[in-house]
């Protein structure tokens, strides 16, 4: 009965949400700097009758309330930033901020919210409790949004028994949706690292340190971190994506400066992998006559979705679309500040397709060409209606 009414709800306001995500992807922001997304949203709030409140200076909370008496309270999570890219796809609603772009479909998830507050608000008679809308900002950016709208206190008063939220996805067909219980994506850290020597002509290696073959042994060896330190059932990964070492064919440079990335699914793992890294590349340099500076920024934790939460919200959805349209999702080992949350109060982070083939929408998020197919928020809305709603027990 309810199902029916979301679906009816959805169908109503699609071209509605259309409208709101071509208007955030043309109008894209950077991380912390969602000014004119926060006030869009915002207006749409009060269109609805919701009161809001600001948090993290851009992030805007609202509740609404069922008519029925209960005390269970879910929260409802969409990220409103964009990313430092010029995008190269020809279309009506292109970026109209170069260099600026949605590309990881956060314009999707605040329009799609949108979309889902307005099912809701129509919908208040027929269930009790109250949902918590989060609209946050940097998802993109380190320290994140979430971990500041937690700090500020979103799931406190009241605090929610889940917290959901959903995700595009290109490798998934439009119309479908994907779940994965447990460990889901990875915790990361940033390692900027300098490796210093002493400099001086190619040609007379035996007066100098060279922090270029410092730097190869220290790249070598700290690959043994993840094959012979890490528990090969849990996932780790060590990547450098930069190496400089400024000399020339005969000018051995004073030092090599790296930046890398740490990611893995267990917290005391992590915290032992850093000490680790950090004292084996530090050995390595000093045996070697030189001296390494390893510096290591701690990223977002590993996202968890709760067993018991997502087993059950999975059920959800599969009576909403149909067994056919919802998947299982392998782990990932992006990062997503969604994390946050998930350590902070049980959580379900799920996807939803955006794929169509058919129409050259395939291309991956944070990449100049991604584009979503719209089609998608036919289900995003009102899924995500009606998993809070059953979600609160109605
Ligand atoms: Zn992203
Ligand atoms: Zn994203």
């Amino acid at each position: 009965m309810i199902k029916e009414k979301i679906q009816q709800l959805s169908a109503d306001i699609f071209n509605d949400v259309v409208a709101n995500r071509r208007h955030l992807h043309s109008h894209p922001e950077l991380s912390f700097h969602e000014v004119e997304t926060s006030v869009f949203v915002a207006n749409k709030l009060e269109e609805l009758g919701l009161e809001y409140h600001k948090m993290a200076d851009t992030g805007l909370v609202a509740l609404i309330k069922g008519d029925k008496p209960s005390d269970r309270v879910v929260a409802l999570r969409a990220d409103m930033d964009a990313l430092p890219i010029l995008e190269a796809n020809d279309v009506p609603y292109k970026s109209q901020n170069p260099g600026v772009m949605h590309a990881c479909g956060h314009d999707a998830h605040t329009s799609s919210l949108l979309g889902t507050a307005k099912i809701l608000t129509q919908l208040k008679s027929e269930f009790g409790g109250t949902i918590k809308l989060i609209f946050q900002p940097a998802e993109e950016k380190l320290p994140g949004g979430a971990s500041l709208m937690i700090k500020e206190g979103v799931l406190e008063n009241p605090k929610p028994q889940a917290v959901l939220g959903q995700h595009v996805m290109p490798l998934i067909d439009a119309g479908k949706v994907g779940f994965r219980a447990g460990k889901y994506m990875a915790s990361t850290d940033e390692l900027y690292v300098t490796v210093r020597g002493k400099g001086g002509h190619g040609a007379q290696p035996q007066q100098n340190v060279d922090p270029v073959i410092i730097t190869a042994h220290i790249l070598t060896a700290l690959q043994t971190i993840v094959s012979r330190s890490a528990d090969p059932k849990s996932p780790s990964v060590l990547s450098f994506g930069k190496v400089i070492a400024n000399g020339a064919t005969n000018v051995i440079p004073n030092e090599v400066y790296l930046e890398g990335t740490f990611r893995t699914m267990d917290e005391k793992w992590r915290s032992e992998a850093h000490i680790k890294i950090k004292k084996m590349a530090e050995g390595i340099a000093e045996a070697m006559g030189g001296s390494c500076e390893f510096n290591i920024m701690r990223g977002y934790p590993f996202l968890i979705n709760e067993e018991v939460l997502t087993a059950a919200t999975r059920g959800h959805a599969e009576d909403y679309l149909g067994k056919e349209n919802v998947l299982d999702l392998d782990i990932w080992m992006a990062a997503e500040d969604f994390a946050y949350y998930s350590q902070a109060a049980d959580s379900c982070f799920y996807r939803l397709g955006t794929r169509n083939e058919a129409r050259g929408i395939t291309s991956s998020v944070h990449t100049p060409t991604f584009d979503v197919e719209e089609d998608a928020f036919k289900i995003s809305t009102g899924l995500m209606a009606y998993l809070a709603v059953k979600q609160l027990g109605n």
